[in-house]
């Protein structure tokens, strides 16, 4: 695997704007410091711990950290220390519990809401009528700043089925903008992986969470 290399092929198609978040997970320090060499700094990982073993070895290289797994609440110390963004916000209680940590230690977190979509195996996120309750009463949620949404497509080859799912987020995405435009830092769309972030950028995403395809197979 050449981390370089991909870095460069993923960057010459992503327009400007769009963030490429580097999924590192699963793979050693050293791969992070390939890519950093190679100018990326943006790394995404899914596990607290892991998070911030990786976090706390590689401290002051100007590193953006984005935490993109489930989250357990008993484990918010080892994230929200560190994580400039987590995006895969998914429970009425995970979101309680981290702004109640951003009120005990002076912090406001940013987060995205994961928006549950995926036909099938996971049941990770939230359904649309959450997320409105949610963002109805932001600002009771002080210590919590709403950044905007993440998705995962339903893992699968049919096309189709791929661009269904993201125009459901888009659409969503849309409305919420519509419904809030005092929440002006709502907007991002975290939607896009290894085997779909070309057809995502065509819904609108705002960052794109590429691991495979940088890294190699897990
Ligand atoms: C692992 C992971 C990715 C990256 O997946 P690849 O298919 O390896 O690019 C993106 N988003 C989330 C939430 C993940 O857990």
């Amino acid at each position: 695997m050449d981390i370089a290399e991909n870095i460069k092929l993923i960057r010459k198609e992503l327009p400007s704007e769009v963030k490429l978040v580097a999924v590192s997970k699963f793979h050693p320090v050293e791969a992070i410091e390939e890519a950093l060499a190679a100018g990326q700094t943006v790394f995404g990982e899914n596990r607290p711990q892991e998070f911030e073993k990786k976090v706390l070895a590689l401290r002051e290289r100007g590193i953006e950290w984005h935490f993109i797994g489930h989250l357990q609440t008993n484990k918010l110390k080892m994230v929200l220390p560190y994580a400039d963004l987590v995006q895969s916000v998914d429970s009425i209680h995970l979101l309680e519990a981290i702004n109640e940590w951003g009120g005990r230690n002076g912090k406001v977190i940013p987060v995205l809401l994961e928006l549950h979509v995926a036909a099938e195996e996971t049941k990770q996120g939230f359904y649309e009528e959450e997320i409105l309750d949610i963002l109805f009463r932001a600002e009771s949620f002080r210590n919590v700043r709403f950044h905007g949404l993440m998705g995962m497509a339903t893992n699968t080859d049919d096309e189709a089925s791929i661009r269904a799912d993201f125009g459901r987020i888009k659409a969503f995405m849309d409305y919420l903008q519509d419904l809030f435009p005092e929440y002006a830092d709502f907007r991002e769309l975290s939607i896009g992986m290894s085997g779909d972030w070309r057809i995502a950028l065509e819904y609108g995403a705002t960052m794109v969470r590429i691991g495979t395809s940088i890294f190699g197979s897990r």
